[in-house]
């Protein structure tokens, strides 16, 4: 348990009994309802217990289901929770839980950002990327049009409660996906902690709750340092997008059916390459790199996409500076920067690794 400045706390467990008393501490306030905000699967999973112990201690306990996917992330699913808390009265001293996956974190962040101008809620995330990366930082949002996230607020959780036992109902590559995202928090940021991850990797493979603790612990700490340093993204913020910028190209370009963390992988081995041919990098830390992001059930490349294709959809991206993308690039392992000088035929040859390494 550790301190998340300046107003929240990201609390981890290794069940959710502890959530009463980790409000107690926080002396957030119970006398008020409560509406758990979750999706299909993790209704199924975790719903009742989580209703039982809330019950325990709220004098009204609501829940809110909406069917798993990307695709209710959008603000028809933001009106139905809406009116759903009309109906049930809620007002501005109640509290929304989040209890699920980045979608409804997301989700419910935003309505709780935007109901009555915003009211309290509590990020429960259950699965490894949620607890990693997208319960930290205040981010909310849904998806508008064609466009992902789109629409959305910075607010902050009253709190983060973590429970490391969720973790073991996830599918594989649900789990690999939040493990793109651990690896890239090493790489960007902490090159004893991407070490950790290497000499654990069959520890965490294994999906020892111990080790799972410690590695979500250290990831948390990482992002959030990042997040705390640079609220709003003016700067080292960017360097979360590591492997982003060809990755959510590929993720649009296979309609999301390859999952985030698995873009972010293949596209962390054109940055990793980038940084290499840019000479901050070794051949041999990058070959470990790929040998790293294998290891943990990860994909480096892609079949039957043109990389021309990629670079355009790169372009077409929002993290851009008049027409230059702003890559992110590896300065060493465990420190990532803003590198603003690519041409296209460097970033195609970056690309192209993508497509010929098997
Ligand atoms: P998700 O919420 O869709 O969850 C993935 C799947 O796992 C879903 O089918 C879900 O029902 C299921 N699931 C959740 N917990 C489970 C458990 N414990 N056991 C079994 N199944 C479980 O997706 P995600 O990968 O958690 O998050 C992706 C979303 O997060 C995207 O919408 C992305 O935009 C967003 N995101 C936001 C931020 C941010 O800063 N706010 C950062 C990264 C990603
Ligand atoms: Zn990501």
């Amino acid at each position: 348990n550790y301190q998340e400045k300046p107003c929240y706390k990201i609390i981890l467990n290794h069940s959710f009994d502890g959530f009463l008393d980790a409000l107690e501490q926080e002396g957030i306030a119970r006398d008020r309802k409560i509406c758990i905000v979750t999706d299909t699967n993790v209704a199924k999973l975790y719903l009742n217990e989580v209703t039982e112990i809330c019950k325990n201690a709220f004098p009204v306990v609501e829940y809110f289901v909406f069917d798993a996917g990307e695709s209710s992330k959008n603000m028809a699913t933001v009106e139905k929770l809406y009116e759903y808390l009309i109906k049930r009265h809620f007002d501005r001293k109640d509290l929304l839980l989040a209890l699920g996956g980045g979608v409804v974190g997301d989700l419910t962040g935003f309505a709780a950002a935007t109901y009555l101008r915003g009211i309290d809620f509590i990020q429960m995330p259950t699965t490894l990327l949620s607890q990693v990366d997208s319960s930290i930082g205040g981010k909310t949002g849904v998806d508008f049009l064609q466009y992902k996230n789109m629409v959305g607020a910075f607010y902050m959780p009253r709190m983060v409660y973590i429970n490391i036992h969720s973790l073991l109902s996830l599918p594989n590559l649900q789990f690999a996906s939040g493990m793109g995202e651990i690896i890239k928090h090493g790489l960007i940021r902490d090159a004893s902690y991407y070490q950790w991850l290497k000499d654990h990797q069959a520890a965490i493979q294994a999906h020892d709750e111990d080790i799972l603790e410690e590695m979500v612990y250290g990831s948390c700490l990482i992002k959030k340092n990042v997040v705390e340093t640079d609220p709003k993204e003016q700067g080292i913020r960017a360097y979360l997008n590591f492997g982003h910028t060809i990755g959510h190209a590929i993720e649009k370009m296979s309609d999301f059916s390859l999952y985030h963390g698995q873009c972010v992988a293949i596209g962390m081995h054109s940055g990793a390459y980038l940084s290499f041919k840019r000479g901050h990098i070794t051949k041999d830390q990058y070959e470990d790199i790929l040998a790293m992001i294998q290891g943990f059930d990860l994909p480096v490349s892609v079949s039957d996409y043109d990389a021309g294709e990629i670079l355009a959809n790169t372009k077409s991206d929002k993290k851009m500076v008049g027409d230059k993308i702003k890559f992110i690039v590896l300065e060493k392992i465990g420190q990532a920067a803003i590198d603003m000088t690519f041409s296209d035929q460097e970033l195609l040859e970056g690309i192209q690794v993508l497509l010929t390494d098997e």
